[in-house]
């Protein structure tokens, strides 16, 4: 499905100008085109793009050439058998890594232009305990490692996009605060481009909300639902919100920050510094403190478990009738169903996915959220916005990355031209 950054458009809705720029944009076109759809005859593509035939066939001999699109052959359409000789989109050695650093894991996800998955992986960081210089050192060498990774696959990276749990300033690649990781004013694009060395391809940051909101929207559950809000549920809670099939983003690029809006003034101090955010209500650290709290978060002298060990500990207390924990994820559930109508109010959502540990407990926090949200939506007989749980688990904000890293070479294939070769 589509996702048209509104920074692909040209200023003011004017043509691009000259040949070159118009070149890249018509190449952007077309690739977008197969990016929407499995595959395409040259006449279907014209026809969706408004472009002539004989420029279309051009477009397809330099993407051809350049190996990010690929013949497949002869299909037949119809009783009579017309034949429709029909091309998709390949780049099998164009790779887009995605990353993302969150309280206790980094996860990668790598895929080649197509989509394709060629590295997905998590592992197990005290990124809240560590400090900002050991969290960089670990990424860069787990990055290194699926770099490497990719390329036995055949595919060298042309980009690498980190998610980070907090506020992002994207056009200078700095984390502005990232409250549970103890962040504030980090170049964390810079400090890991120069532990990459000087080979490194471009590398970009991005809030984790947005990105697993992309992914969700290109290939989740509710693929293509064009006004969706996605909630990342983690130790904190971040949301993503596409509106009219685009990210919304705000003045600074710091909208979504969801988890912090007050919801109860007489609640727990918030890992912002404030009092009563939402996650303090819905965070893992949240449920973790009322379901199991000889394990909370914090603890001194305690090991950082992987979180999703932590959620199966839950589910399976729960599967088993364990009252203490049918408690507290009825109270997530309630409070998670308040914060979502919020939500829902503003932005009249069609679905609100809910992600990482929300999905692995949907079963039990969902009815007692839906709820909430019937009684607490103004709009609520008419809208139908519903809670969805995702189906990407914790690799969504790391999919949603290497998918932009895939929109920033579909909006100009020709900054593959200027990218570092691999090593010999
Ligand atoms: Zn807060």
């Amino acid at each position: 499905m589509a996702y048209r950054p509104s920074r692909s458009r040209a200023p003011g809705g004017a043509a691009p100008t000259g040949p070159a720029t118009l070149r890249r944009a018509n190449l952007s076109l077309v690739l977008r085109e197969l990016r929407d759809h499995t595959s395409l005859s040259r006449a279907e593509i014209a026809q969706a793009t408004g472009l002539h035939r004989a420029t279309v066939s051009n477009l397809m001999a330099e993407l051809l050439e350049r190996r990010l699109v690929r013949e497949v052959g002869v299909e037949h359409v119809g009783a009579i058998g017309r034949p429709r000789r029909a091309v998709a989109l390949h780049g099998a050695h164009v790779g887009a890594l995605g990353m993302e650093i969150n309280v206790d894991y980094i996860a990668v996800h790598g895929t080649d232009l197509s989509g394709r998955s060629l590295v997905e992986r998590r592992v197990v960081h005290d990124a809240m305990g560590s400090g900002p210089d050991n969290a960089v050192r670990r990424l860069g060498l787990v990055a290194k490692e699926a770099v490497e990774a990719m390329g036995r696959a055949g595919a060298v990276p042309s980009g690498i996009v980190v998610a980070v749990p907090g506020l992002v300033d994207v056009t200078r690649g700095v984390v502005t605060l990232a409250p549970n990781l103890h962040w504030r004013d980090l170049p964390l694009a810079e400090q890991l481009s120069s532990m990459l060395g000087p080979r490194s391809v471009p590398v970009r940051v991005d809030n984790d909300a947005n990105l697993a909101a992309l992914a969700e929207y290109t290939s989740g559950v509710a693929a293509g639902t064009p006004h969706l809000v996605y909630l990342t549920g983690e130790v904190g809670v971040g949301g993503g919100i596409i509106s009219g099939g685009e990210l919304l983003r705000g003045a600074d690029g710091f909208s979504g920050e969801v988890g912090h809006l007050r919801v109860d003034p007489n609640g727990d101090q918030c890992g912002c510094g404030r009092i009563g955010c939402w996650e303090t209500k819905v965070g893992l650290a949240a449920l973790v403190r009322a379901a199991m709290p000889e394990q909370a978060y914090g603890l001194p002298g305690m090991p950082v478990p992987d979180p999703g060990e932590r959620v199966a500990d839950i589910a399976r207390g729960l599967a088993s009738g364990d009252r203490r924990m049918m408690t507290a994820v009825a109270q997530v559930g309630e409070w998670l169903g308040l914060g979502g109508s919020i939500l829902a109010n503003l932005f009249n959502p069609r679905v609100i996915v809910i992600g990482g540990y929300f999905a692995s407990l949907a079963q039990w926090l969902l009815p007692h959220a839906q709820d909430q949200l019937r009684r607490l939506v103004v709009a609520a007989p008419a809208a139908q916005c519903r809670f969805v749980a995702s189906t990407l688990g914790f690799g969504a904000a790391s999919r949603g990355a290497a998918s932009m890293v895939v929109n920033h070479i579909i909006d100009d294939p020709t900054i593959l031209d200027s990218l570092p070769r691999p090593a010999p």
